[in-house]
């Protein structure tokens, strides 16, 4: 609250937002670099030579051209929804899901290709559970009144949804009805989020007939070939019992309600393209979720979707003006000196035994590292995008991008590959390329600057950073090795003191109230608390190196490293809505922003040398209870 209560005051959360801070200040400006790019695209679309920049201007004007959109009705969807209803035996029903998913609207599971969770440098057909409208399996099975409260207006939803597309009202309403009880039969089914952690969880590959054996009501032969892997021979099932349920519901639900539920899953995933009742109408949901009490301007759905969807035609463009070489060259000397440090914790941490700690630096030493953007650009070749409705465009991008992906499946893993856009604000780690990776829409201030001092940059990026390289040793992190394999290189010994260490962490994550008398789930968060709390450690202690011989005078009357906790606290500065924090309580790995920041600091004896906090302070946590992995 020190260092952002006043910001905090002056900036209340904005009607179409769910939560408001750094994150979403910077999000902002990007998104204005992106409306240029975008806007020029579109004035050249006709003209211009490059296939990238016309397909990204099309996708766009086609996106911002309401009267187009809004003419033409339910007209985009039509032929899909007639299709649906001629569906009259099990067979078509299969292949009417494996047509969805091969235009990317997904019904009823998710497929696409993943590396192999032993054997991480190939790529294998993935399924795994999903279906369902609402954000998480809980909200299907809450017994209290706001369980049951969320599921009626869910039920109000797909109503009202339904009969603008055509169902006479009590149909709607009756479909409706059907539509929760299958979605409540397939939540029923599936793992937590707490359970979907651990990756042995998530890996049971099998052959098709293994996996006929297990889905009753599901040919995997006849699927694998609709999707367009007639040769594939092996899928990993995430969750089996997921899919057992699955094909008993294929078999036996009556053929009229997964008929209505495919309906729904058309109507609802295209409801964003679609004229402003559908818009409207999908908005009234997702806002009872997130408490945004008003929808973005168009041109900003417009840009989030072409972000989402053509990504790399807007990254190429974003980087011209926001990524200098000079940016890129600073963040490869902080990395660089962020190995350093956790390389010396590994070496000196005294739980660990030789052979385990030989294991943890050959991992290290393994970390690839990617900063700003891709080597190569995706040039969208074969994506037709033309002057039609949007939700034509989507369904043709969508449907490109889902090709692009299965075709992988049976190839060696593409190292190339980056998981988020160009432009996005956020980094990652990947524990099956075992390789951190910085967007250059993160690389920006109040997390970056080429020309910031080293104790903003380290409280900034620094410390994610070290968030991220803390991830290849979270407590899923660990169970991958240098290769990206799971397999356990751990020796008990060492695992049950670094269990002992985690277990620290989740007991003072789980005694924080975020919402009513909501406590944080620890077990659910343990993985980014883990790295939240190890990855400001790092960037003190780089920030320290960085210091040696360079003058530590006070700026605005803070040493270097009460404004290194002040940058660590302002670049995690965001408040939520109660509901957006009761839905993030529900699904997000990451913990609110507050304790974010108040979590890993109150564990630093650093912190409180840093502004004379003692014992029995607040932000000090006594001795004993501190969380420290490294
Ligand atoms: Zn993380």
């Amino acid at each position: 609250m020190f260092a952002n209560n006043g910001w905090i005051e002056r900036n209340p959360i904005p009607s179409a937002f769910a939560s408001w801070g750094t994150f979403n200040e910077l999000s902002e400006r990007n998104t204005l670099v992106l409306k240029g790019i975008a806007e020029r695209a579109a004035a050249q679309a006709a003209t211009t030579p490059d296939s990238s920049t016309r397909k990204l201007g099309m996708f766009y004007a086609s996106c911002m051209d309401s009267t187009t959109v809004e003419h033409a009705g339910i007209e985009p969807i039509a032929d899909e929804l007639a299709r649906i209803e001629a569906i009259d035996d099990r067979a078509a029903l299969q292949d009417e899901i494996a047509r969805l998913h091969r235009l990317g609207y997904g019904a009823a599971f998710s497929f696409g290709a993943v590396a192999d969770a032993k054997n991480a440098t190939r790529v294998i057909a993935n399924a795994s559970q999903g279906g369902l409208t609402l954000p998480d399996r809980e909200y299907y099975l809450r017994s209290d009144t706001e369980g049951t409260a969320t599921r009626d207006r869910l039920v109000a939803s797909v109503t009202s949804m339904l009969s603008l597309a055509g169902d006479a009202a009590p149909i709607a309403e009756s479909r409706a009805q059907h539509i929760l009880a299958l979605e409540t039969s397939l939540a029923r089914s599936q793992l937590s989020r707490v359970a979907m952690r651990d990756p042995n969880s998530r890996y049971h590959p099998m052959t098709v007939a293994q996996a006929n054996a297990l889905t009753p009501g599901m040919d995997w032969r006849r699927y694998l070939a609709e999707v367009g892997l007639p040769n594939v021979t092996t899928v990993n099932l995430g969750t089996p019992e997921f899919f057992t349920t699955l094909g008993n519901e294929l078999a036996t639900r009556p053929l009229d309600d997964w008929k209505a539920y495919l309906r729904w899953t058309v109507v609802n995933r295209s409801a964003s393209q679609l004229g402003a009742p559908f818009v409207d109408e999908s908005f009234r949901l997702a806002s009872m979720l997130t408490g945004a009490r008003e929808q973005l301007p168009r041109w900003k759905r417009c840009l989030a979707a072409t972000d989402q969807l053509l990504g790399d035609a807007l990254g190429r463009e974003y980087v011209k003006t926001e990524f200098s070489p000079e940016a890129k060259a600073k963040m490869g000397e902080i990395v660089a000196s962020l190995r350093g440090v956790l390389r010396d914790r590994i070496r000196h941490a005294d739980w660990m035994s030789e052979e385990t700690r030989a294991e943890a630096l050959r991992k290290l030493d393994a970390f690839g590292q990617k900063i700003g953007y891709p080597e190569s650009w995706n040039d969208y070749a074969g994506l037709d995008i033309a002057a039609v409705p949007y939700a034509e465009n989507v369904r043709r991008t969508r449907a490109w991008l889902f090709e692009h992906d299965v075709t992988r499946v049976g190839r060696s893993v593409d190292r190339e590959q980056w998981l988020m856009t160009t432009p996005t604000v956020n980094a990652y780690y990947s524990a099956q390329l075992n390789e951190i990776v910085f967007p250059a829409g993160r690389l920006q201030p109040p997390f970056f600057s080429a020309s910031y001092d080293a104790a903003a940059n380290y409280g900034g990026i620094g410390a994610t950073i070290g968030h991220e390289m803390s991830h290849g040793f979270d407590d899923a992190g660990r169970q991958y090795d240098a290769a990206g394999n799971v397999r356990d290189w751990w020796a008990p010994e060492d695992a049950r003191h670094y269990r002992a260490r985690a277990s620290v962490v989740e007991r003072q994550y789980s005694a924080y109230v975020a919402v009513d008398t909501m406590h944080l789930n620890g077990r659910l968060t343990l993985g980014e608390n883990i790295a939240d709390v190890v990855g400001v450690s790092l960037a003190y202690e780089a920030l320290e190196h960085a210091l040696d011989g360079t003058s530590r005078a006070p700026i605005d009357g803070f040493t270097p490293e009460q404004r290194f906790f002040l940058a660590y606290a302002q670049a995690r500065l965001s408040v939520l809505r109660p509901e957006s924090a009761r839905l993030l309580l529900a699904t997000d790995p990451h913990s609110p922003g507050r304790f974010r920041v108040n979590g890993p600091l109150s564990n630093m004896p650093e912190f409180a040398k840093a502004f004379g906090c003692k014992e029995g302070d607040p932000m000090v946590r006594s001795e004993g209870t501190r969380a420290r992995i490294w």
